[in-house]
C-alpha cells in the first residue's frame, strides 16, 4: 500500500496492514498528516488531515 504525501509528494510505503484502512497517516519526510481511505489495496481518497473537523 503506497500513497503520495500531499505535503511533499513523497511516496509513503504503508505495507499491507493499510490495504483496508481509513484514517490518518504521517509522512516521515515532512511530517504532514494526511487522511487516507483504502480498500483492497487501492486508494479511494486522500485528503489533508483535519480538514473540516
Ligand atoms: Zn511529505
Amino acid at each position: 500500500m503506497q500513497v503520495n504525501c500531499l505535503g511533499c509528494g513523497h511516496m509513503i510505503n504503508l505495507g499491507h496492514d493499510y490495504d483496508n484502512y481509513k484514517g490518518p497517516v504521517r509522512c516521515n519526510v515532512c511530517r504532514t498528516m494526511t487522511t487516507i481511505e483504502t480498500e483492497s489495496g487501492k486508494v479511494k481518497s486522500v485528503s489533508p488531515a483535519g480538514k473540516g473537523l
